[in-house]
């Protein structure tokens, strides 16, 4: 099935319009990757869907439901561009003050913490401070913190934006592991070389627009 299907997006900011008519589908269980420049509307784009901005008009559904709806919400995971994290908190501390904002019970969120941190592959540095980490160890911390309420779909704005390369192999495999349990990925990125490493599917937005859309292959082998 789909996980997100727009019919219709518009998104005015006062007398500019950052999203002009989206039409989009993303399919269920893959890794989506949204690709344009800067200014073109793809952050815009993901805060219409979790309504952390007021969209102008949306028609459409999010894993099934209508955009917008606090039962979907539930169910998704996100990581803002140039999210911050406190500097003197422990990794182990950010994920486990989420997993608590996302209601997950005490117990269970030392856990699944664990389990996270695990994952995307900060254990060894789990009781380290934020403020010592590199910018790709704290975008792990901040991929793991998307995962705590075990999202359907999770949503990352540039997540690699000024990672060194090591460092975007790591989150890379982290997107490919979240992949393989199940969960829709959306990619928001400015960099083709990035989304065509990590996507299946690719929609490239320009000024508002989605310009051009298909398998990662099919836009990057045809042009
Ligand atoms: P991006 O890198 O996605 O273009 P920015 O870092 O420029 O986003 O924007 C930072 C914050 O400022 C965001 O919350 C964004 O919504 C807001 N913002 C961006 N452009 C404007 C603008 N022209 N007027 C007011 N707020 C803006
Ligand atoms: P992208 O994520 O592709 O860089 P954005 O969605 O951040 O694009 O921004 C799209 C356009 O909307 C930009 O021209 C930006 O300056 C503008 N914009 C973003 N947020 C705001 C805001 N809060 N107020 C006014 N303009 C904004």
């Amino acid at each position: 099935g789909l996980a997100i299907e727009i019919k219709r997006l518009r998104k005015r900011y006062g007398r500019f319009e950052a999203l002009k008519g989206v039409e989009l589908s993303v399919r269920e269980g893959c890794v989506f990757g949204l690709l344009g420049p800067n200014g073109a509307g793809k952050s815009t784009l993901i805060k219409s869907l979790l309504t952390i901005v007021r969209p102008t008009e949306c028609r459409g559904r999010l894993l099934g439901e209508r955009i917008g709806h606090r039962r979907t919400l539930a169910k998704v995971g996100y990581l803002p561009e140039h999210a911050r994290f406190p500097d003197y908190l422990t990794g182990r501390q950010i994920v486990e003050y989420s997993a608590g904002l996302a209601k997950v019970p005490g117990k269970l969120a030392r856990q699944r913490t664990g389990e996270l941190l695990e994952t995307v592959g900060m254990s060894d540095w789990a009781d380290r401070k934020n403020g010592t980490y590199s910018k790709g160890m704290r975008q792990r911390v901040g991929l793991a913190q998307a995962l705590v309420n075990d999202p359907a779909i999770v949503f990352l704005d540039e997540p690699t934006d000024g990672v060194d390369p090591p460092g975007r192999v790591e989150i890379r495999k982290v997107i490919e592991r979240m992949r393989d349990e199940g969960r829709t990925v959306f990619v928001n990125s400015h960099l083709l070389g990035e989304v065509e490493q990590i996507a299946d599917e690719v929609a490239i937005m320009a000024a508002g627009r989605i310009v051009k859309s298909g398998t990662t292959d099919e836009l990057t082998h045809r042009a």
